[in-house]
């Protein structure tokens, strides 16, 4: 069943970028194995998967440690301050950055492991009150200021759009995004790569790509529903 849903999820991506004049591996899909076990995920690694995401510090540590072969993970769920450290040396890319403050936390305790850390900020595009995440506005002067930071390196951004029925209605909420990547792409800041964009998930990961997405987090797509009562 895991294998049946990558290949239609790859599938959908091809359709997606072919529709835009994308080339489809311009685009990385993550398998996001969030509250999923461990034998989900090494069968999606027998189907080739080779990127995984989570959204809780403990829960990502735990698979990391016991994963049967080597991955690329990402976290993509909010950062608490007092969990970076057990994080910052495992070479994942952090996709939910989401204050300078978050930034600075990572650059000290980097430093402190001699480590450097890849990170994309997170916007809240729409102004989600529910929402983590920098407002529009405000991600340039963060981005100058997170620059500074040498252990630190942006190499995009990313977004959780709105749950909506119809995943055309968040088109605007992807090209938005992909027009502020490409603002701060021109002012060539020094330790700021802007080549990653992080956006889509099952409902919508196929507009995103037209509008532009290099990273999709497909999870109920891949692995089916979640249940959090257990
Ligand atoms: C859970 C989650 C996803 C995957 O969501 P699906 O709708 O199951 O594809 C993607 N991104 C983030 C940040 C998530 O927390």
């Amino acid at each position: 069943m895991i294998q049946e849903q990558i290949q239609s999820v790859q599938h959908n991506i091809e359709t997606a970028c072919k529709k835009s004049g994308r080339n489809p591996e311009e685009v990385t899909l993550i398998a996001v194995s969030k509250t999923k076990p461990l034998s989900d995920i090494e069968a999606a690694i027998d189907c080739g998967m080779l990127e995984f995401g989570e959204n809780k510090v403990q829960e990502l540590l735990d698979k990391i440690e016991h994963v049967s072969r080597p991955v690329h993970w990402h976290l993509i769920g909010h950062l608490q301050t007092n969990k970076v450290k057990y994080i910052v040396d495992k070479g994942l890319l952090i996709h939910s950055v989401d204050s300078v403050k978050l930034a600075k936390e990572i650059q000290k305790e980097a430093v402190k492991k001699q480590v450097h850390c890849d990170i994309l900020l997170e916007v809240n595009v729409a102004k989600e009150e529910t929402k983590y995440g920098f407002y529009y506005d405000d991600v340039l002067p963060a981005v100058i200021e997170i620059s500074k930071l040498s252990n630190v390196h942006i190499q995009g951004l990313m977004t959780i759009a709105p749950f909506v029925e119809n995943p055309e209605k968040n088109r605007n909420v992807f090209a938005d995004l992909h027009k502020l990547l490409l603002d701060i792409k021109t002012r060539n800041i020094d330790n700021v790569n802007m080549s990653v964009l992080s956006m889509g998930m099952t409902n919508d990961y196929m507009v995103a790509i037209e509008e532009g997405a290099t990273m999709v987090r497909v999870g109920t797509g891949i692995f089916g529903a979640r249940n959090y009562s257990i």
